[in-house]
């Protein structure tokens, strides 16, 4: 994926020592950052390049297809397919400071603190020049939403929920077989709990802003891609 270092990784082991100095007069990891730099859109960010780039949001439960059909929808479109569930795993497999938070977090199939994600998600983005992003899996909650326009901003043009029964979602996360943590029978009733209590009111939302498009999930991946085309063809392609 993605591998230039970022400013705000440069910033991240800049800040390093005073971070703990601030974390030794009690304030945590997160307090310190959030009242100060990190969540407000940096200046040389994403609001103050040129070109803003267009964002597109793919939602749905665990293992309804998101990361199948993007892949494609990328391919066939010419978008930076971005799924926030690998940038955490990133995280995790390089050991950075959030990485054994998130690991619980995942492997309780909970959502990850928005403060987290967000700021992933900004610095991946800032450090891409693609003009152009399919993000995958987000945002998985209100709050994560919020947080998202809070620091990035940039309003979605598509928002795409693929649409699927429980039970089918969850013979499909047990049969992937791709060594994820999370692919076991407990944590997917909890990940589907925490899918229809938490990101259905995400899908709610952009359907009264009249930026959802929902697609049938069920069927072949071709049937399923069929289905998504219409919505892509009609925008400007590159
Ligand atoms: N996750 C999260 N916030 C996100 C995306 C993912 O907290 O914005 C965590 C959450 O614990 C989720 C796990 O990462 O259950 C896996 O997400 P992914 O989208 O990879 O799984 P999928 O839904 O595709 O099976
Ligand atoms: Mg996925």
């Amino acid at each position: 994926m993605l591998r230039r270092p970022s400013l705000l990784s440069t910033f991240l082991s800049a800040a390093k020592p005073s971070l703990l100095n601030q974390v030794a007069y009690g304030l945590s990891f997160l307090e310190a950052f959030s009242t100060t730099t990190f969540l407000k859109p940096a200046e040389g960010g994403i609001l103050s390049k040129a070109r803003t780039p267009s964002i597109n949001f793919v939602l749905g439960g665990p293992g309804v297809g998101k990361g199948t059909q993007c892949a494609r929808i990328a391919e066939r479109y010419g978008f930076t397919h971005l799924s926030v569930g690998d940038l955490l795993r990133n995280e995790i497999s390089s050991n950075t400071e959030y990485g054994e938070m998130i690991l619980e977090t995942i492997t309780k199939g909970k959502i990850v603190s928005s403060e987290v994600t967000v700021k992933l998600l900004k610095r991946t983005i800032e450090s891409n020049e693609t003009d152009r992003f399919l993000i995958d899996g987000f945002p998985r909650s209100e709050e994560n939403r919020v947080a998202y326009e809070q620091i990035i901003g940039i309003e979605p043009g598509v928002v795409l929920f693929f649409d699927c029964d429980e039970e089918e979602m969850l013979k499909r996360v047990l049969h992937r077989n791709q060594g994820r943590i999370d692919d076991n029978i407990d944590t997917t009733m909890e990940r589907l709990k925490v899918f229809e209590a938490y990101t259905l009111p995400v899908i709610k939302y952009y359907t009264e802003k009249g930026k959802l498009y929902k697609i049938n999930a069920i069927g072949t991946e071709d049937e399923i891609f069929e289905r998504v085309r219409p919505i892509f063809s009609s925008l400007h392609t590159p």
